[in-house]
């Protein structure tokens, strides 16, 4: 075995410089790659910080090892000198190019298997031997990157957040079962046989806890934990940026996030965020973009156009009109062109997410053609030219449904429209406050009303007098920040008075005794002068998946878990040895075998 104090590294395979010509040093790396050239060896060693080339001379004290017995990935050490590259030869695009080392000795520190996949910046490989050799796909400059970026974005989070009078708590992992939404995973106590703690889904009554504590201002870089089925684009853990804050407005929580995303932005990227973010009600994101996340980067606003239609004999309309439906319309700019199979490809996409097709017509020079043309007299067309500001060569994209689905409905075509525009800017951060979401929504699965976020938001002001009359009216001091059409981040203030605390618990199924089953500990802390407070969080792994340019989140984090939960690399979730269950009360017949 080589000892490794005779191989102390002086320089990162990074670090050298054309300045470093004539000095003697040691590296160590992983060999990337090796090859022959004039009857010269060449490797580049490869660490963290970078490549270095190494001239394999044939005098080189090769420790019993031979140059052609030297496979990529083996672990060396070479100990040389650094020597200016000839003119001609030296590499503009690696930092170390415009040197290599002349190697006098060489070790091998450890030997490598040949890698399921070659360590290259692309890679063919499937995701599951990605996930299962984590560590070599780790070694790939891109995901190295990834790692790197997200580790800049923690500290500057931190940065902002400590320059502001914030303090880092550690929140527990082992917590009292309080649903927030999702599943819960469970651990079983030993020490109290049959009794169960939760991980959390996220510190939210722990972080209120601390604002009654009188801590002021919190955050932590949170891990929550969810049993959900993992569809789309979730993990079962994930990492958020956890804020909480004393007698705050919403207008206190943006300013703050608005200087933390400015100075993420600005450190990591490089770029200058425009602040204050734009604002939008819940209501007018829903009614203008169809999403309570709307992509601001481009128009294709959703517009409501059934008055136009009042003299218009489609039977469609018609009906809608007279039933109470909503019609509503986006303008696509210079789409008139689109032919029939084009145009019915959106109506397929607006199909699949449960609706009934779309209709449409075209507006050009000479006036209204195609789709349903025929059935707009002089009246429909002069109102919808003056409503949709209807341009020489656009189409118009219809749909009639119940009151706000229809613009959900259209609200799914706007990203697929513009990628086909080709009309979404590149590097444009669009980022959005959207305010005053609904406190409850009614969940026809469950037959009741349900938190849209969590039942711990406070109503507006305004809105208190409905909470019994007309829940659906209530809005919420609730917000969600949003980045070119993806949810960043969501939060509120607080409820913290006990008694409307317990009526927001009764409306969403929590009558006082099972309230006070689950949540008595938070409730009891109201009655110790809780302060007004507030506050956020800010999903980690989506903004630095933004941040980075990816596609998924499982490409900024270092272990992550496959749709069906498990964790290639280790294996897990893994049986365990009965004797285990049993301490835990557990017993294998309960368990359900594969
Ligand atoms: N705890 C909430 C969540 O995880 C965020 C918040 O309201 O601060 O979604």
């Amino acid at each position: 075995m080589i000892d490794m104090r005779d191989w102390k590294r002086t320089h990162t395979c990074g670090a050298l410089r054309g300045m470093d010509a004539g000095s003697g040093v040691v590296l160590v790396g992983w060999l990337h790659r090796l090859r022959t050239h004039g009857g010269v060896n060449f490797a580049d060693l490869r660490d963290r910080y970078g490549m270095t080339q190494v001239v394999l001379r044939d005098e080189a004290e090769m420790h019993g090892r031979s140059v052609t017995g030297l496979r990529g990935e083996f672990v060396l050490g070479i100990r040389g000198r650094v020597s200016a590259r000839p003119d001609g030869m030296v590499n503009p695009k690696m930092a170390t190019g415009e040197i290599e080392v002349l190697a006098d000795e060489v070790v091998v520190l450890n030997e490598s298997e040949v890698p399921p996949f070659v360590i290259e910046d692309e890679t063919n490989a499937n995701e599951d031997l990605r996930l299962k050799y984590r560590y070599l796909d780790l070694r790939r400059t891109p995901m190295k990157n990834n790692i790197v970026l997200r580790h800049r974005v923690a500290q500057a989070a931190r940065e902002v957040l400590n320059g502001e009078d914030f303090l880092e708590v550690e929140t527990p992992t082992l917590v009292k079962q309080t649903p927030e939404g999702a599943r819960d995973f469970l651990v079983p106590s030993r020490l109290q046989p049959g009794k169960f703690y939760a991980l959390p889904q996220s510190p939210q009554l722990y972080k209120q806890l601390l604002m009654i504590s009188g801590l002021d201002r919190y955050y932590q870089l949170a891990r929550c934990l969810r049993d959900e089925d993992l569809r789309a684009d979730r993990q079962p853990e994930h990492t958020q940026i956890d804020i909480e804050m004393s007698f705050v407005t919403e207008d206190d929580v943006f300013a703050l996030c608005e200087r933390l995303m400015s100075h993420l932005f600005r450190t990591v990227l490089d770029r200058d965020l425009e602040v204050p973010f734009r604002r939008l009600t819940y209501a007018e994101a829903m009614s203008r973009y169809g999403s309570d996340k709307p992509d601001l980067r481009f128009g294709l606003e959703i517009v409501e156009v059934g008055d136009c239609l009042q003299t218009s004999g489609l039977k469609i309309f018609q009906d809608a009109l007279s039933s109470g439906n909503t019609i509503c319309a986006i303008r696509v700019p210079g789409a008139a062109g689109w032919s029939r199979k084009e145009i019915e490809a959106f109506g397929s996409i607006m199909e699949e997410a449960g609706g009934r097709g779309v209709l449409w017509t075209k507006a050009e020079a000479g006036g209204f053609t195609g789709g349903v043309a025929k059935h707009l007299d002089e009246s429909c067309r002069d109102s919808l030219r003056e409503r949709l500001g209807i341009g020489d060569t656009d189409l118009v994209l219809l749909a009639a449904d119940k009151g706000s689905r229809v613009n959900v409905l259209l609200g799914v075509l706007r990203r697929p429209l513009a990628e086909k525009l080709g009309i979404i800017p590149e590097g444009v951060d669009a980022f959005a406050w959207v305010t005053e979401f609904p406190l409850f929504e009614w969940s026809e699965e469950e037959d009741k009303w349900e938190s849209t976020h969590h039942m711990f938001c406070m109503p507006r002001c305004e809105d208190l007098d409905y909470l019994d009359s007309d829940p659906g009216r209530v809005r919420g001091q609730v917000y969600d920040l949003v980045y070119n059409g993806i949810e960043l981040g969501s939060g509120s203030i607080r409820c913290h008075l006990r008694s409307l605390q317990e009526k927001i618990m009764k409306r969403v199924g929590f009558p006082a005794e099972l309230a006070e089953e689950r949540f008595g500990f938070l409730l009891k802390a109201f009655e110790h002068g809780a302060p007004p407070h507030g506050g956020i969080a800010l999903g980690l792994d989506r903004l630095v998946m933004v941040m980075a340019c990816r596609e998924t989140i499982r490409d900024v984090i270092a272990f992550p878990k496959t749709t069906t939960g498990g964790s290639l690399v280790d294996g897990c979730p893994s049986r365990v040895p009965a004797r285990e269950l049993e301490e835990l009360g557990l017993t294998q017949s309960e368990l359900k075998k594969d």
